[in-house]
């Protein structure tokens, strides 16, 4: 694969199969993991389908998949955790081949089982969906520029499974209000808040030790990042845009 894609890092390249088995998890596993969704938990539900409804990269299938669910629960004021499972095994089946098969990780695969996998496709959706926002800005004129970053603050604090890792995204995002005023910005934003994650994670007991985490992108992914060891937050933002667009559909050698 990495000869096919002449790439020296697996990692540095946006699998679909990997942002569909991140999405999967999010509303097959942990979603349904919460007896009842009402008040803030809805809220969070309602503006997390609703991003992905506007800009997760579906195909066709998936599309009409994830309108249907949104139409949905856009009209309920709360939702058992099983009757949103319900809900969403049922128009996996109508709507024929949503996600792609055979699943597995590709680009998010861990050296270990235990490593990546779900938190790591779980950024490659939230980054997709900031960059899929600003691509479709002409379609959303009057949508918030921060909206993506509010849906995924709402669901890392009301969703997300590792809690030391929602407590500490959501002190990160206190900043957004005052930080974030364009759909740029909110691309930028969470690039920034991610570096910080990748900081603070080095040499710890979670880092894989054949993926450290690294400032990101490093010089050898993108070589005009960086200049003078500074990052340059106009070619980062060039290169987040074309990373997080140009989405691989190389899946087949995942199991
Ligand atoms: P990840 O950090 O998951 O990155 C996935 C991919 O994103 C990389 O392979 C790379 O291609 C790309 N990438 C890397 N950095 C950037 C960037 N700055 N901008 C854009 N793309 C980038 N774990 C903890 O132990 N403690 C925590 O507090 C914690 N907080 C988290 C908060 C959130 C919101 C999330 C989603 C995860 C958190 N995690 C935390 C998990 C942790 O950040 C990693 O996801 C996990 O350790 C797996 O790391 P990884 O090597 O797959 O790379």
């Amino acid at each position: 694969i990495k000869k096919k894609l002449h790439l020296n890092q697996l990692s540095d390249v946006v699998f679909q199969l990997d942002l569909e088995g991140g999405l999967k998890y999010t509303l097959f596993h942990e979603i349904p993991s919460h007896k009842v969704i009402s008040g803030n938990s809805m809220v969070a539900l309602k503006s997390y389908v609703n991003v992905l409804n506007k800009y997760f990269p579906f195909r066709k299938e998936g599309m009409k998949f994830i309108s249907k669910v949104y139409e949905e629960i856009y009209k309920k004021d709360d939702i058992g955790g099983s009757d949103f499972e319900a809900l969403v095994s049922h128009y996996e089946k109508k709507y024929h081949s949503v996600f792609l098969y055979p699943q597995g990780w590709l680009g998010c695969r861990g050296s270990q089982p235990h490593y990546r996998g779900f938190p790591c496709s779980l950024w490659l959706i939230f980054h997709t969906l900031t960059v899929q926002a600003e691509l479709h800005k002409n379609k959303y004129h009057d949508s918030d520029p921060k909206e993506v970053l509010h849906a995924m603050l709402g669901y890392v604090k009301h969703f997300f499974g590792c809690t030391d890792c929602s407590q500490h995204f959501q002190q990160m995002a206190d900043s957004i209000d005052q930080d974030v005023h364009s759909l740029e910005g909110s691309i930028l934003w969470l690039w920034k808040a991610h570096n910080k994650v990748n900081r603070r994670l080095q040499k710890d007991k979670t880092e894989d030790p054949k993926h450290p985490k690294v400032q990101f992108p490093t010089p050898s992914t993108c070589s005009n990042c960086s200049i003078n060891g500074e990052f340059n937050d106009k070619n980062v933002l060039n290169f987040l845009r074309a990373m997080f667009h140009n989405i691989s559909y190389l899946h087949l050698a995942a199991n």
